[in-house]
């Protein structure tokens, strides 16, 4: 059945694949000096953001990357305190790191208000978090506010990035892993939203391999669904300066002080679960 204008198709040429929701109405089209950055009404996955004609959040299923990205890591730090997002303007990852009460700032760095105010606009729940005293709103690129970054002076790097083209594309390079790990104290963790790991295995080694480069010695990758995004299956990779990111503060994680819907304990147990394919093509990298 040819899909006409009541669809929103994202195509996928390198794999052959497709992804189309239903829509009732764009309510937000505009665009900034790095992206074109669309809102649709949609019919069954609520308000659904478009960067650059590729998928970025939906109110239905947003939960899962957004805990995914930030609750791990943070359960994975043995007292997150100083946290800096880079990207993540739909503000859904701020909403999530503010959640725990250890975290004393935490400084968000998008290159495009433009996302931000689609996000408040559309994802007002989101935004919940934006007002919080310990939260900092910056747009400006994230290499560069990271190279300026003092160093020791971040517990817990979080890149919430879009895809390594356009602006994203420096936020996969050895040279921001380097000033990653140099704003980092010794026990810093840095974690990134890695694609899917069923079609962008290339670009995960190369990850593997860059952040190597730039000096974490331990390298881990969480996986979880993620329905609107290429294959629906997407990954989150960790890396920190020492071993044992496969270890987390599992007792505060089941005890933890606030709700989540995707998050818990044994959700992050499992989302550590190697699948046999993905171990062999990261062997000699891990
Ligand atoms: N969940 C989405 C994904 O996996 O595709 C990412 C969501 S978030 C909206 C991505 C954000 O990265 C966008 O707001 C974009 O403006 C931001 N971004 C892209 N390149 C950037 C850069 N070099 N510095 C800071 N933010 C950047």
């Amino acid at each position: 059945m040819p899909l006409d204008h009541n669809w929103f198709t994202e195509v996928h040429q390198d794999i052959g694949s497709a992804f189309s929701l239903q829509v009732k109405q764009k309510v937000f089209s505009e665009q900034s000096p790095y992206q074109l950055v669309e809102v649709y009404d949609t019919t069954g996955f609520g308000k659904f953001m478009v960067i650059d004609g590729c998928t970025m959040v939906s109110t239905r299923e947003n939960f899962i990357y957004h805990e995914m990205l930030s609750h791990p890591v943070l359960f994975t730090h043995p007292r997150p305190k100083r946290v800096a997002i880079i990207g993540g303007g739909d503000c859904g990852t701020l909403r999530e790191v503010l959640r725990h009460p250890g975290v004393e700032k935490c400084t968000q760095i998008d290159i495009d208000e433009v996302v931000t105010r689609a996000a408040q606009l559309h994802f007002p729940e989101l935004c919940e978090s934006n007002d919080d005293p310990r939260a900092e709103l910056l747009f400006s690129d994230g290499i560069q506010w990271m190279q300026d970054a003092p160093a020791g002076s971040l517990d817990v790097v979080i890149v919430d990035s879009t895809d390594p083209v356009g602006p994203g594309e420096v936020l996969f390079t050895p040279e921001f892993f380097r000033a990653c790990l140099r704003a980092l104290a010794d026990d810093g963790l840095i974690v990134q939203q890695s694609e899917s790991p069923l079609v962008h295995l290339d670009l995960i080694r190369r990850m593997y391999a860059s952040y190597r480069a730039a000096g974490f010695n331990a390298v881990q990758t969480l996986f979880f669904p993620q329905p609107i995004y290429p294959t629906g299956w997407w990954s989150a990779t960790l890396a920190g300066k020492s071993g044992g990111l496969d270890r987390f503060r599992e007792t505060d994680a089941r005890a933890k002080p606030f709700p989540t819907r995707y998050y818990n304990a044994d959700i992050h147990r499992a989302a550590l679960a190697q699948p046999e394919f993905f171990r062999e093509a990261m062997q000699g990298n891990t």
